[in-house]
């Protein structure tokens, strides 16, 4: 909250990494500084990550990925309507403002906008897009080193492995082949002046928002005005908030559950995670259209998911984090640093399936295909999505729905690719998996078909997953609210403050989902 320490310090703490890259002279000065700005979270070129075993669900292997784009996804760089071509010079102008805060001459600054534009369209251009990365299969390529050293012999991954200090592997994961083979082409070919500049960029833009006003008021004139359509900042307490969230989730996640989070509230939504799990294996039953042996193997599935509510069970240790009260630019990048460590470390080791991908503050939930779980943290939990003052028709509409949503996550076109262990391993019958694709495309066509602001239409197959939930999630807490009501005897038709009980169920719905949003964000992006 300390603006005026913040302005004092300008741009100093940027400086002595600012240096280093200013002193890349070769390919090895390169490997070393990406492996440096990867150990502080700062996204260049490619990413390095733990990655379960897509045969072996219960370890982590090396996995590389593409990344190191400014434009939230590979589409940016390429369509050719009017709109996405202005968000092209939007962003380049953006780019040379960044570098004229830091003092770069408006000549130079556009010259160094120009040579990274280059580099992160050649990336994009070696990318997969959003759609296509949706088939898990299309992601899985088992190398051996010198297979990837043969991919991309011009950036020593054996060095960059050594670098970022990863466990010793012989085989990794390379998730899109064709991309590492784009960063070779970049390390040999491209001048060490546009090199430079790139991942300057890339160091300054992950910065921003720990710099002085003139920056953080830049970077959210582009990334927050102009792609998302916000008219203003947040007050900057929430956005502090914000960042302890991202950089100390689980102790900050430790105080937000003392707060908020009851052993109450814990155990209705356990008993509704059961009852919704229930009508989901009655619902499988019923299928006209799935064989017996395919439904066999569905309910070995759904009885093997991991329910996992509120917070974790062992906190994450931070106590090797330095926070000091005067440096918040100092503060992000130590605790980016014990991030990254923490992630590299997990290679070659079990999968830890008590940690979390969400912290408990985040209103969010989850399916994770890789261990087969569901996961509803502690923010989700609360009013709109939950409340022991609401009665259960309205819990069942909000919440209920968000738990059939992450159940049946297991089961879209690529949750249902993984078994009960999370395995990428088909277990379906044949002529089951066609008909499922052939049902599948009713949804496809129909999301096709919505246009939610003129001239954008939604990706039906992009957004496949999220539809299939949606629907699956609100029929199956449809389904368990009515069980429910007959247990207690209840007629659906009984009004209680004017409304029947479906109408407060889906008035529930509605209001978990109300929320404000602009025409800008029309972007084919997906959510959890
Ligand atoms: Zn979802």
């Amino acid at each position: 909250m300390n603006e005026a320490g913040i302005e004092a310090r300008g741009t100093t703490p940027l400086q002595p990494e600012l240096d280093r890259i200013a002193q890349i002279k070769d390919q090895r000065g390169l490997l070393n500084e990406v492996a440096r700005l990867h150990k502080f979270q700062v996204d260049a070129f490619f990413g390095f990550s733990p990655l379960p075993d897509p045969q072996n669900a219960a370890m982590n292997i090396a996995n590389l990925d593409q990344a190191g784009l400014g434009l939230p996804e590979k589409d940016f760089y390429f369509r050719t309507d009017k709109k996405s071509e202005e968000i092209r010079q939007k962003y380049v102008a953006h780019i040379a403002k960044m570098f004229t805060l830091l003092g770069a001459t408006p000549a130079d600054a556009a010259q160094k906008a120009t040579a990274v534009m280059a580099i992160e369209t050649g990336l994009a251009k070696a990318s997969l897009d959003v759609t296509a990365r949706r088939d898990p299969q299309s992601l899985i390529h088992s190398l051996s080193k010198q297979e990837l050293a043969a991919l991309s012999p011009h950036f020593n991954f054996d060095e960059y492995f050594v670098q970022v200090q990863s466990p010793e592997f012989s085989k990794l994961n390379v998730a899109v082949p064709d991309f590492m083979k784009q960063v070779s082409v970049f390390a040999a070919g491209q001048s060490l002046a546009d090199l430079r500049d790139y991942l300057s960029w890339r160091y300054l833009s992950a910065s921003a928002r720990m710099l002085p006003k003139a920056f953080f008021d830049e970077n959210f004139d582009f990334f927050g005005r102009t792609l998302t359509g916000a008219l203003e900042q947040k007050p900057r307490w929430k956005r502090c908030v914000a960042r302890t969230d991202d950089e100390l989730g689980e102790a900050l996640g430790r105080k937000f559950v003392e707060k908020t989070f009851g052993a109450e509230g814990k155990q209705r939504t356990l008993d509704m995670v059961h009852e919704i799990e229930h009508e989901m294996a009655v619902d499988i039953e019923a299928l006209t259209w799935m064989s017996p042996a395919t439904k066999k193997e569905a309910q070995v599935k759904l009885q093997a998911v991991a329910n996992k509510i509120g917070y974790p069970d062992q906190w994450r240790d931070y106590s090797t984090v330095k926070i000091d009260a005067g440096d918040f630019f100092g503060n992000w990048y130590r605790a980016n640093e014990f991030e990254s460590h923490r992630q590299t470390v997990k290679i070659a080791k079990a999968v830890d399936r008590n940690e979390w991908g969400m912290t408990p503050p985040t209103v969010n939930a989850y399916y994770d295909p890789t261990q087969n779980n569901i996961n509803f943290p502690a923010g989700i939990l609360q009013p709109p999505f939950f409340s022991n003052q609401s009665g259960d028709p309205a819990n069942y509409g909000a919440i209920g729905a968000v738990i059939g949503h992450e159940l049946t996550h297991g089961f879209d076109d690529e949750g249902r690719q993984y078994d009960a262990k999370g395995n990428l391993k088909d277990w379906w019958q044949k002529s089951d998996a066609d008909e499922f694709v052939k049902l599948s495309e009713c949804f496809v066509n129909e999301y096709g078909g919505f246009s939610p602001v003129t001239g954008v239409e939604l990706n039906g197959k992009l957004t496949l997953g999220e539809n299939a939930a949606d629907n699956g999630g609100i029929r199956l807490a449809y389904l368990a609210l009515l069980d429910d009501l007959t247990k207690k005897s209840v007629v659906v038709s009984t009004k209680v403050d004017g409304y029947t009980e479906d109408q407060q169920f889906f008035l529930g719905f509605a209001q978990a989902w109300c929320e404000n949003q602009r025409p800008e964000v029309c972007t084919p992006l997906c959510s959890d």
